[in-house]
């Protein structure tokens, strides 16, 4: 374990000198490159020797990928400059969506990774999206300018058009493809160089005259962009005052974490370019955790009672479990502290299960080390040992003071398949494992099949159920059997309808009766499920209200053959019998009148719907298109990159089963495509009567 001396003081970071960053990126443009070559510069890689081992364990199979994960870089601490960096791990698949969203729910700021021949690709576009949402400041490095076809101005204008983004250029590559030799400052006005041991050393140097003239044309437009969204800047500008590199780079800190403007750097990681320049923009440009709005959390025993949670570190604590890992060593569990202090050893409270954890022991994960910390405090990242239960989006905090910070939100899964043990041994541990699986991944579920009994496991795409697959036979030795994939349907109502429905029944012998009357109606998509009362005050005894809400609230989780999505109920009235009626009458009365009213507006089965986007050269497009086509596709419109065409549309998930290996001997192998999930539309009619047949 390093060479860690555990009665070595350890200096808890100071926080305006944290900073906590992921790197996003398309798959293929060079986000594990990057990484490396960071770990490397940061000196932890070197120190340890291990530069070799290092590179290959960062090395991404899906599964692989995952397994680098493990070890390594759910969150890996580095130093730069005089700052602590935190960079955590973002999935480059998409399958992987909701790690992407559970990390940017920790992270305060993010670098993007483009490759400088196709600009911004479907991922990046997802996850810049997703970024837009939680407001994550970012930085943009244009990667691979060493390529052939390598064309700066063109990814800097893809991110602008397709991004929407504002960008501030901040490095130009002087040269490009084969004569890639370095890259402009246009803050310090310098010609910065890597050389030496893998570009380990930084050469900077004042712009040959040659390029002064380009280099002070593109300074100039960066210092009008900037001076667009701050006033200070705006002001000395206008007034034709020189701005200089220092009051250059605070106002660029202003605008970046303002979300406003987006920092441009370039380089090629592969030739160990331009790396140390995007260290500096993460230092100089992305937030620390003092920065970033203030989180809220809720008191359990009464959500609407909010309450900020500061960065305070004598405060009660209150950290968010982000992942969970399941490693030969035991589980760790990975959490951000948002306010207090965690202490090695502390007592910590679950407030979802309502049940005790323990700290026993807080690592800090270097590339190629777990340091032991005694105690971690507001925006430190730690994994710890000790916690058994909690899961992915919990918070940790402090009995006395319960908070609970607003979950990760998760897409439901759209994808089923059964599994069974090979060997019937195994059906106990594969139960274990599988359970265990769950608790790292919240958007893998797990279920058995009413009539069957078979174990179904659901997620979010084949690729997903398949690492998972791969990973019961790795982490737990279990061999086991799948069946086909089936897509999730869903349910909702057509309309608007009422019903009203009365309930007489002898139940052991006495008779029981209650009349309720309700309207059920159709939610716009995402809408999700709203059981409520419009019963006007003293028309039906509250406990009756109650009674009827809960049974219309069953049956709708219940559902009608699928799970049911985007329709409101509404209770509009009731009777009761002065002396045959109870609480039990209005649940049922309740649960068969909203059958009756969603019968009556009209059920409509459901389908997931996949965003896609495919990149396949130009001899190909024919082919490709008319498959798509035949699987149901809608094209929403192709664009050119480089020599690939990419055809973007949406499709039922159902038709795209198997879709990697048909593409694949399509095109000889050499398309691409990615898939995400885009919500449900309609089910065709013949899929909707055959399944509500059977
Ligand atoms: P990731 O999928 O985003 O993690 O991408 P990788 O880092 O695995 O890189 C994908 C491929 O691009 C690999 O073959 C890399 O060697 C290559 N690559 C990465 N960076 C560069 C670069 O700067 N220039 C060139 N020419 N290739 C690069
Ligand atoms: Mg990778």
């Amino acid at each position: 374990m390093g060479g860690y001396n555990g009665s070595m003081p350890q200096p808890a970071p100071v926080l305006a000198r944290l900073r906590n960053f992921g790197i996003c990126a398309h798959i293929d443009a060079g986000k594990t490159t990057v990484s490396e070559r960071i770990l490397f510069y940061t000196g932890k890689e070197h120190a340890m020797g291990e530069v070799h081992e290092g590179s290959a364990k960062m090395d991404y199979l899906p599964e692989e990928q995952e397994r680098g994960i493990t070890i390594t870089a759910a969150a890996t601490t580095i130093g730069w400059r005089d700052h602590v960096l935190n960079l955590i791990d973002t999935p480059g698949h998409v399958d992987f969506t909701a790690e992407v969203e559970r990390s940017l729910r920790v992270l305060d700021g993010a670098v993007v990774v483009f490759d400088a021949v196709s600009g911004v690709e479907a991922q990046s576009e997802t996850v810049w999206r997703q970024a837009d949402r939680y407001r994550v400041p970012r930085l943009c490095f244009i990667n691979k300018m060493d390529r052939g076809g390598a064309d700066f101005d063109a990814a800097v204008a893809s991110i602008r058009q397709r991004l929407g983004a504002s960008v501030a250029v901040v490095a130009r590559p002087l040269g490009r493809g084969d004569s890639f030799e370095g890259v402009m400052d246009l803050v310090s006005r310098e010609l910065v160089r890597f050389t030496g041991d893998q570009g380990r050393t930084v050469t900077r140097s004042a712009l040959p005259d040659a390029l002064v003239e380009e280099a002070e044309l593109h300074r100039g437009e960066l210092v009008e962009a900037l001076a667009d969204h701050d006033d200070a800047l705006a002001e000395r500008y206008l007034a034709g005052a020189d701005i200089g590199p220092e009051e250059l780079r605070a106002a660029l800190r202003r605008a970046t974490l303002a979300t406003r403007l987006f920092p441009v750097l370039c380089g090629a990681a592969l030739r160990n370019v331009g790396v140390q320049m995007l260290l500096d923009g993460v230092v100089d440009w992305l937030p620390s955790p003092l920065d970033v709005a203030e989180v809220q959390g809720q008191d359990p025993a009464d959500p609407a009672r909010q309450r900020p949670v500061r960065p305070d570190p004598s405060a009660p604590l209150c950290a968010l479990v982000f992942k969970i890992l399941t490693d030969a060593h035991g589980d760790l569990t990975f959490v951000r502290v948002y306010a207090g202090t965690l202490q090695q050893g502390q007592g910590l409270w679950n407030p979802r299960l309502a049940k005790h954890e323990r700290a026993m022991r807080l690592l800090r994960m270097h590339a190629n080390e777990r340091e032991p910390v005694e105690q971690a405090g507001p925006g430190e990242i730690v994994a710890l040992v000790g916690p058994r239960l909690s899961a992915t989006g919990d918070t940790l905090c402090d009995k006395a003071q319960p908070l609970v910070l607003e979950p990760i939100r998760f897409p439901p899964p759209v994808i089923s398949m059964a599994i069974e043990p090979r060997t019937n041994a195994d059906r106990d541990r594969l139960h274990e494992a599988l359970a265990r699986l769950a608790r790292e991944d919240p958007t893998f579920v797990t279920s058995q099949h009413e009539e069957t009994g078979q174990t179904i496991i659901s997620g979010m795409g084949e690729l997903h159920l398949e690492v998972l697959k791969n990973r019961l036979v790795r982490d737990f030795g279990i061999e086991a059997n799948v069946g086909a994939p089936r897509v999730s349907y869903r349910q909702t109502v057509r309309g608007r309808a009422e019903a009203t429905h009365r309930f007489e029944r002898l139940v052991a012998g006495k008779p029981q009766q209650a009349e309720v009357r309700l309207a059920v109606e159709a939610l716009p998509g995402g809408g999700g499920l709203e059981v409520l009362s419009s019963v006007p005050a003293g028309a039906l005894e509250a406990r009756y209200v109650a009674a009827a809400l809960e049974g219309a609230r069953f049956a709708v989780q219940g559902g009608l053959g699928f799970p049911m999505v985007d329709l409101r109920v509404t209770l509009a009235g009731g009777r009761a019998h002065e002396t045959e009626s109870s609480e039990m009458a209005f649940q049922a009365a309740a649960g068969e009148a909203f059958r009756q009213a969603a019968e009556q507006a009209g059920l409509v089965l459901l389908e997931p719907v996949m965003r896609f986007e495919v990149s396949t050269p130009n001899d190909f497009v024919g082919p490709v298109t008319a498959d798509l086509v035949r699987r149901g596709a809608l094209l929403e419109g192709d664009d050119l990159r480089g020599d690939l065409r990419l055809i973007r549309g949406s499709v039922p998930l159902a038709r795209m089963f198997g879709y990697s290996t048909a593409v694949r001997s399509l095109t000889q192998g050499r398309a691409g495509y990615s898939m995400e999930p885009a919500g449900y539309a309609p089910a065709p009619p013949e899929v909707a009567a055959q399944l509500l047949m059977s």
